[in-house]
């Protein structure tokens, strides 16, 4: 197995360092933050928390490989790309393993987020076509006109705890492949993965430098987004981070998508297939404890159907294996102790505003796995749209429902949340489904389908506070925002259409 860490330390705990030119990289300031199996309960290992000098360093290991890896053929960058796709596919299951034990998801949903990145690696194995420019032939006599794209030079990204293999791979394949070189500071809380990519992508074939790991926490991303060798940043995580990035990082003349936080909106029709929608809402609502940007947190029933459809989701929630995720169990636990205690504190502000806990989470201890960090699925019913409950991102296993009279009551509800990422409308009329794509002010749209991830040819991203900046993720908006363009007019000495001495502004002709 490929090791991600640094040898233990005195005090018997190994440190994840960072990984620069090539090869892993010893911390020397001094500051670790634990890292957790949040099925056991238990720090297994720590994280090493960059300074400044280890900050310019990563820095400049990347800016050193940036002109010869953006000089390479489109070719023979697109070679890296194939092998680093037979390799990730060989290995996949060992890097599901380590986001298990620092994540908590259970292995299909690790091995799930593995594939969604891998379609990313394709994609970009496509360079040499995504990367083409435009060419006009004699726009005026004896000249064309044409474009081309290049590399933008060092790349930030920073990403957050719940995906911690897939986010970094929504960018990472199509900067590299596009010929830039990148720098990236994964969450402090399960950081192995991003070693883990950058190993693979050396026995891929990528040269030193061009894949940095940098680990870290604020002063980390404050160093990227300060830098002047830094052009770009890539931000995945909470709004108010992916808000201060956006603001800090354009003030320093950088390029910048900063992708937020969601409250995503099931709205379910009376026609509606109740056995779909309930199936639907408990894999959305509870799939990775809840702890996607794309889960659903509120049902919003239009009426009259909540009352059976919440019976349905009940008898399905009752069925689900909560547990230690290398089990074979179908939810696993929080990332850590905090962030569950925090999750479980809104079930008593539901109590307290009036709400109905139809199925509580809060007892929920696997047996033998007594100190995971633990929370059952939970659905709440009744929630007033006034209670934070409601008005939060949870990022939990809290499924909220809203009842509501009329389609238009319930998309009034949908377009006047803070966040707009993604949203599901389960209905068997095709002419009302067609009416919500229209009216709905949500990045991500799914008809029958709760988390519509967009595929990588398409791009990844909300409205609102869900993306700051006009580039989403990956796609064809991903290569525009890891490419700038140059438009060229070029004309040739041609003594048949020499044109002689003229002052007077270029005009066609
Ligand atoms: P987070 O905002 O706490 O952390 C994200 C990154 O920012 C981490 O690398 C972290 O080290 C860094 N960071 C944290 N505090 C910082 C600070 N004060 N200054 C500078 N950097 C800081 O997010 P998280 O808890 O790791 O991830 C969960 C959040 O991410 C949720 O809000 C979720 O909705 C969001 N998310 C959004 C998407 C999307 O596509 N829109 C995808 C995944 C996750």
């Amino acid at each position: 197995m490929t090791t991600t860490e640094q040898p233990a330390t005195e005090q018997g705990l190994a440190t994840v360092g960072h990984w620069i030119d090539g090869e892993h990289v010893a911390s020397t300031s001094g500051r670790t933050a634990p890292v957790y199996d949040p099925a056991l309960g238990v720090v297994t290992k720590r994280v090493a928390l960059a300074d400044e000098s280890e900050i310019q360093r990563a820095i400049a290991s990347a800016k050193a490989a940036f002109p010869a890896w953006s000089q390479m053929s489109l070719a023979k960058r697109q070679q890296v790309l194939f092998a680093f796709r037979e390799v990730l596919n060989r290995d996949k299951a060992e890097l599901a393993e380590i986001i298990t034990s620092e994540h908590g998801k259970v292995t299909s949903d690790a091995l799930g987020e593995i594939a969604r990145g891998q379609e990313v690696v394709e994609l970009a194995t496509s360079i040499p076509s995504l990367m083409k420019g435009e060419f006009s032939d004699q726009v005026s006599t004896g000249i064309d006109v044409y474009s081309i794209r290049q590399p933008l030079g060092v790349v930030g990204i920073i990403s957050p705890f719940n995906f911690p293999a897939m986010v970094p791979l929504w960018f990472l394949p199509i900067a590299i492949a596009a010929g830039n070189t990148v720098v990236l500071k994964p969450s402090e809380k399960d950081p192995s993965a991003a070693i883990w990519l950058a190993q693979k992508f050396r026995e891929a074939g990528l040269p030193d430098g061009v894949f940095t790991v940098l680990n870290g926490d604020k002063e980390s991303v404050d160093g990227l987004l300060t830098s002047p060798d830094v052009e770009s940043i890539s931000f995945v995580g909470s709004t108010p981070i992916a808000q201060y990035v956006y603001e800090t990082g354009t003030k320093h003349g950088k390029r910048v998508q900063a992708l937020g936080g969601a409250k995503n909106h099931m709205l379910v029709l009376p026609d509606a297939d109740l056995d779909l929608v309930a199936d639907n809402a408990i894999n959305a609502g509870f799939g990775s404890a809840g702890e996607r940007c794309m889960a659903i947190s509120v049902v919003v029933a239009v009426e009259p159907v909540a009352d059976e459809l919440i019976a349905k989701i009940s008898e399905r929630a009752a069925t689900l294996r909560i547990g230690d995720g290398r089990r074979g169990c179908d939810m696993g636990p929080l990332v850590t102790e905090q962030h569950r205690d925090k999750v479980a504190s809104y079930i008593e502000v539901a109590e307290q505003d009036g709400a109905e806990v139809v199925v509580d989470g809060r007892t929920v201890r696997p047996e033998g796995d007594e100190n995971g960090f633990w929370l059952g699925p939970t659905l709440i019913d009744r929630v007033p749209t006034s209670s934070r409950v409601y008005t939060e991102e949870i990022f939990g296993p809290v499924l909220s429902v809203v009842r509501v009279q009329t389609y238009e009551e319930g998309l009034e509800l949908i377009n006047s949340g803070a966040f707009g990422n993604g949203t599901a409308i389960f209905t068997n009329d095709g002419g009302a489904a067609r009416r919500f794509q229209r009216d709905v002010q949500v990045g991500m749209i799914g008809i029958n389908v709760p988390i519509p991830v967009p595929v990588a040819y398409y791009s990844f991203g909300g409205w609102r506070n869900s993306l700051f900046g006009d580039h989403k993720a990956y796609g064809a908006d991903g290569v525009s925002f890891f490419t700038r363009q140059k438009a060229i007019t070029s004309r040739w000495l041609d003594p048949a259409v020499h044109g002689g001495v003229d002052l007077g502004f270029p005009a066609n002709g």
